[in-house]
């Protein structure tokens, strides 16, 4: 099976923030690297689809909630590599089906819903063994799909990157695109992480964790901040949502209110509070995740 990732452009960004504060920043577009597997989920899942497709195995089982990211690309990464999918989702039912859910069963995924208790379990061997039971074989891909092979795919966000730069910036969730960059960029620069969840302190160690599982050193050179959450995992507030349209007004370019947005959000307040030395070279990762956005943040093409 070959995954070729199409090259994504680099795009600078023209603002008297940055002319003030002497920096350069370019925007990753990520978000392009495939029509339908967004940005950071597409490099995460491309090991898992080869280590299925070597271990026999046609369907791909995972978790997580109901305007996963990570589901909805695994659903249309079944489409285009021929898996079946498997989405186990956190709570309820809900009817309509949200965007997210309705593209994953369009694109073929079977949905199961499983209470917050049972869900828990999602990491039991004892659990996914009746779930062999169930389904039959498949191979599992973790919640949010990070997991060693997840790291090994985010390396290659690094080869894809052209201009040189001094700090990587990313949005981060379950840390395992963070862990790739690190991983990837074997000690050069300086990689942040942008934390969207509450109490992001635990990312910390799963980034470690990740790391030693990839069989990569930890390296030094990154750092996470937990500030910039927004009252935590897919809250916002209205500044927030105001940063992200006046940034698609004035640079064309569109971000979530998840991940980029707050990562964004937060790389501007750093910038401005004089953060970085005036001459650094700042690369953001547009990682993707335009189909969450807010409607209210759709600009009309009108
Ligand atoms: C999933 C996701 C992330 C977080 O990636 P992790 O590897 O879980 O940290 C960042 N940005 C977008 C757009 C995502 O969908």
């Amino acid at each position: 099976m070959l995954l070729q990732a199409q090259v994504t452009p680099e795009t600078e960004i023209r603002d008297p923030v940055l002319r003030q504060a002497g920096v350069s920043l370019w925007i990753k577009r990520l978000d392009q690297v495939h029509p339908l597997i967004s940005g950071n989920k597409w490099f995460k899942l491309k090991y898992n689809l080869i280590a299925a497709r070597e271990q026999g195995l046609d369907s791909l089982l995972s978790f997580g909630g109901a305007y996963s990211n990570h589901i909805h690309a695994l659903a249309a990464a079944g489409t285009a590599y021929g898996f079946k999918t498997i989405g186990m989702i956190r709570g309820e039912p809900h009817s309509p089906l949200n965007p997210t859910l309705q593209f994953a069963v369009d694109q073929g995924m079977q949905l199961h819903y499983l209470d917050r208790t049972t869900y828990r379990q999602k990491e039991s061997a004892a659990f996914i063994d009746q779930l062999r039971d169930r389904f039959g074989d498949f191979y599992l891909v973790p919640e949010g799909g990070s997991n060693a092979l997840a790291v090994k795919g985010c390396t290659e966000i690094i080869d894809g990157i052209d201009q040189d730069f001094d700090v990587l910036a990313c949005a981060c969730g379950s840390g395992g695109t963070l862990a790739g960059l690190i991983a990837g960029l074997q000690g050069q620069g300086q990689v942040l992480g942008v934390a969207v969840l509450k109490g992001g302190d635990f990312l910390t160690k799963d980034v470690i964790n990740l790391l030693q599982q990839s069989g990569s050193p930890v390296f030094e050179n990154w750092n996470i901040d937990v500030q910039q959450h927004f009252g935590g995992y897919a809250k916002h507030r209205p500044e927030l949502l105001d940063f992200i349209r006046r940034f698609e007004q004035v640079h064309g370019i569109p971000l979530d209110q998840v991940y980029t947005g707050k990562m964004m959000y937060a790389l501007w307040e750093k910038i401005r509070a004089g953060q970085f030395a005036p001459g650094t070279r700042i690369m953001a990762l547009h990682s993707g995740g335009l189909q969450g956005r807010l409607p209210e943040l759709i600009r009309s093409k009108a």
